[in-house]
């Protein structure tokens, strides 16, 4: 069980109501991510997430395979959303991410499933790819809210983020469970398709740190409040890698959990492109392992098995 109150619920109906009338006008001339489309999404127009007004959702469940904080001993009470903001090639979810599949559904749909995977024991909400989504997934959660919806909410992300996104966020996120991918915007530019990477998912973490401190628990080992940084080693980017683990260590407040991944294998367009049609070695690997004991970031996890 959750002993703490998630955030959301201490909102009043006014911060609600703030919250959507400022996220629905970021929608109208799209500037929810780095990207800044600039389009009309409230008129169904589509930028570089290939996503009008209505999320498409490729997969709801719940999920064991996540972080044991996050997915306890019930599951993660996750929502997939199809379209990404960036155009990663290895991406193991390309057919949700980049192809078009998934559908969309209305927001009273997105609240329901919240209820369902809440009754069915799930510790949290787990949105997977929600930041071309967010003004949608708070009218969704403040809906749901109002249905008794009372375990925290999981924002699940790459980490491409604007900061006045994440403020819209401030109150309703109770855990980010963010990706710090590269080291570098070019690295960004290359593999991801997206212009600034490195520059803006660096701002996105501190302003995740400043909102939400360090990974809180329950009783029971279950998270209740806090940041999780994933960083996937990628192939040829380990100086890439210490360099994010030197970022992190000087200059996030606390000791932050960091998950350290070792999954990559290449696919999708990777398999086209002769720096990412490669594995990691397992002694990249323990480089990264030490550098990160080495400046003490000791809180965490090491994920080396594709799940
Ligand atoms: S959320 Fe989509 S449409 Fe909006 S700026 Fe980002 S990529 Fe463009």
């Amino acid at each position: 069980m959750n002993s703490a109150k998630p955030s959301y619920l201490t909102l009043s109906e006014q911060e609600w109501q703030d919250k959507i009338d400022a996220g629905l006008a970021m929608l109208e001339k799209c500037v929810l991510c780095p990207n800044n489309c600039g389009i009309n999404r409230i008129a169904g127009k589509t930028g570089f997430c290939r996503t009008g007004f209505f999320p498409r959702i490729a997969s709801a469940f719940a999920h064991t395979g996540e972080e044991p904080p996050i997915s306890g001993y019930n599951g993660s009470g996750t929502i997939f959303f199809a379209g990404c903001t960036m155009r990663c090639i290895y991406c193991q979810n390309y057919p949700f991410s980049q192809l078009s599949l998934g559908r969309p559904v209305p927001l009273s749909f997105i609240k329901d499933k919240m209820l369902e995977l809440q009754q069915k024991g799930c510790h949290n909400i787990n949105f997977v790819t929600p930041t071309h989504v967010v003004p949608q997934l708070i009218i969704a959660v403040h809906e749901a809210s109002k249905e008794g919806l009372s375990i925290p909410i999981v924002y699940n992300t790459s980490g491409y983020e604007s900061t006045a996104s994440l403020n819209l966020l401030d109150g309703i996120v109770d855990i980010y469970l963010t990706d710090l991918r590269y080291g570098s915007d070019e690295s960004g530019q290359k593999y991801s398709g997206v212009g600034k990477y490195s520059q803006a998912a660096r701002e996105a973490i501190k302003l995740m740190a400043q909102q939400t401190g360090q990974l809180r628990c329950n009783i029971e080992g279950i998270a209740e409040k806090g940041l999780i940084i994933r960083l996937l080693l990628l192939p040829g980017l380990l100086d890439e890698l210490k360099d994010t683990i030197r970022f992190i260590a000087a200059e996030l407040d606390f000791n932050p959990h960091i998950s350290l991944m070792n999954q990559y294998f290449p696919t999708w367009k990777a398999l086209d492109n002769p720096d990412m049609n490669a594995t990691v070695g397992s002694d990249e690997f323990e480089q990264a392992f030490h550098l990160m004991r080495q400046y003490g970031l000791t809180n965490g996890w090491i994920q080396d098995t594709q799940q």
